[in-house]
């Protein structure tokens, strides 16, 4: 049986259901298709399960996040921003909280209490969820669209939003079906590459060190004769090698070097408030007035109690010696090692386990003021399915509801 509809949202995540709401609203009959027996799968694993729904920052460190990618994401920006976003959830009886580096968080500290919120929004404006129907195609006609689920049905609408997500934690639906139907319609599809993903190093150590987190350190790469420098945070150690808020950030950039550069240095600076001098000054102050310990003894002081026999073994200095049989060679061996902990990072982990995925439908070929295709006219694009993806604290899924506001909203007006 053919059902027909002004518009067809594909995708059932942040970005499908935000369309499919703003479009209903301003009275068009919405029909939102999800390939899972629910919607906001992924929603439900953001933040650990807490969902970090946006940040507080303005809109300018919003473009930022998005390097050259922010330019094309303002409009969306500014027609749905964070403080809309907010007002969506806190209208609909979801008080937030603001967390450190302006991380907004549900007070609940429960994703699934924003799932609901939107749920009750799609049923609330009248948006016919159609779940468990994957779209396996999208056909053009004479001013609609066909659209043909896995199970043979036949939906007809007049204008069509792809909100089918990226490539990254498939298991949640997001497997790049809205890649393919939108190479299909001739769209440019800019190579996926893993953004938020954990880096893989090289050096057997780490196994020793498997879920220790370091705080308050700076971590630098190095390539060729350039290098990247983090800011202070957080870095945690994993079987295979590091993970964390600092690499997460930085690993979308890290992922694309590594096509260019087989190993990366990674650097891990233990003590980012010194400068070499004062550690040095503070570390004689300490061999001076405890010269009669073991230095394993004395590093209580300096590092975590698990990275110590590491970091000794590294250094080649036998943790039993006493403090006071350190030579000065040893001790700059010491300071350069807590200034700079060596690791090569020769990898990342599969896209299927980034937080988000880097790449997707080509900017070039959408315009930024509505989110439609300039080569399909009456097919409209949201979230992460378009090439572009943030570091962590929020940016990603108000880049999702933002650019799913504007598309529902330009194909309702349209
Ligand atoms: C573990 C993890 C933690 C994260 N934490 C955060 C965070 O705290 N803050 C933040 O901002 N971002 C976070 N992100 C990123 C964020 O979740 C995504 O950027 C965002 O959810 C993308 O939304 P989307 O709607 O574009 O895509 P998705 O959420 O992937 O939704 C796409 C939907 O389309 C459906 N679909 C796919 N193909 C079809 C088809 N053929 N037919 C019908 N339906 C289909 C899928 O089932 C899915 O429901 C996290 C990501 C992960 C993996």
């Amino acid at each position: 049986m053919e059902k027909s509809y002004d518009i067809a949202v594909i995708g059932g995540g942040a970005a499908g259901s935000m369309a499919a709401i703003r479009a209903a609203q301003l009275r068009k009959k919405v029909i939102l298709l999800e390939r899972n027996n629910s919607i906001g799968k992924k929603i439900l694993m953001t933040g650990k399960g807490r969902c970090n729904i946006t940040n507080s920052a303005d809109i300018d460190v919003f473009l930022e996040k998005f390097g050259k990618q922010g330019k094309f994401f303002r409009s969306a920006f500014f027609a749905f921003s964070n403080q809309d976003l907010m007002n969506f959830f806190q209208s609909n009886g979801l008080e937030l909280k603001i967390e450190r580096q302006g991380r907004v968080f549900p007070v609940t500290d429960k994703a699934t209490s924003v799932v609901r919120v939107i749920s009750e929004a799609l049923s609330a404006n009248g948006v016919e969820l159609a779940d468990n129907k994957r779209v396996s195609d999208i056909k053009p006609g004479n001013g609609s669209f066909e659209i043909i689920t896995e199970g043979r049905e036949k939906i007809i609408c007049k204008k069509v939003v792809l909100a089918t997500g990226g490539l990254s934690y498939k298991a949640t639906g997001s497997t790049g079906d809205g890649l393919r139907i939108a190479g299909k319609f001739g769209h440019k599809i800019t190579p996926a590459s893993p953004g938020l993903v954990p880096l893989v190093a090289k050096e057997a150590w780490l196994k020793e060190l498997q879920g220790l987190a370091l705080e308050n350190i700076r971590i630098t790469f190095k390539y060729g004769k350039s290098k990247i420098v983090s800011e202070i945070g957080e870095l945690m150690f994993t079987h295979f090698g590091v993970s964390g808020p600092l690499v997460l950030d930085l690993s979308g950039k890290i992922s694309i070097l590594l096509a260019e550069h087989k190993d990366i240095g990674l650097f891990i600076d233990l003590k980012p408030g010194l400068e070499p001098e004062q550690l040095e000054s503070k570390l004689l102050h300490k061999f001076q007035t405890k010269g009669n310990i073991h230095l394993k003894n004395l590093f209580k002081d300096i590092l975590p109690q698990r990275l110590i026999a590491v970091f000794l073994n590294i250094a080649g200095i036998d943790p039993d010696r006493k403090t006071n049989q350190i030579t000065s060679d040893q001790r700059r061996v010491i300071i350069n090692l807590l200034k700079g902990l060596p690791l090569t990072i020769t990898g990342t982990l599969l896209i299927e386990e980034a937080m988000v995925t880097g790449g997707g439908v080509s900017t070039e070929e959408i315009d930024p003021r509505t989110m439609e295709s300039r080569l399909v006219p009456g097919l409209y694009f949201a979230g992460e399915v378009i090439d572009g993806a943030a570091s962590s604290g929020g940016y990603n899924l108000q880049q999702a509801f933002s650019t799913g506001y504007l598309a529902g909203e330009s194909a309702a007006n349209a």
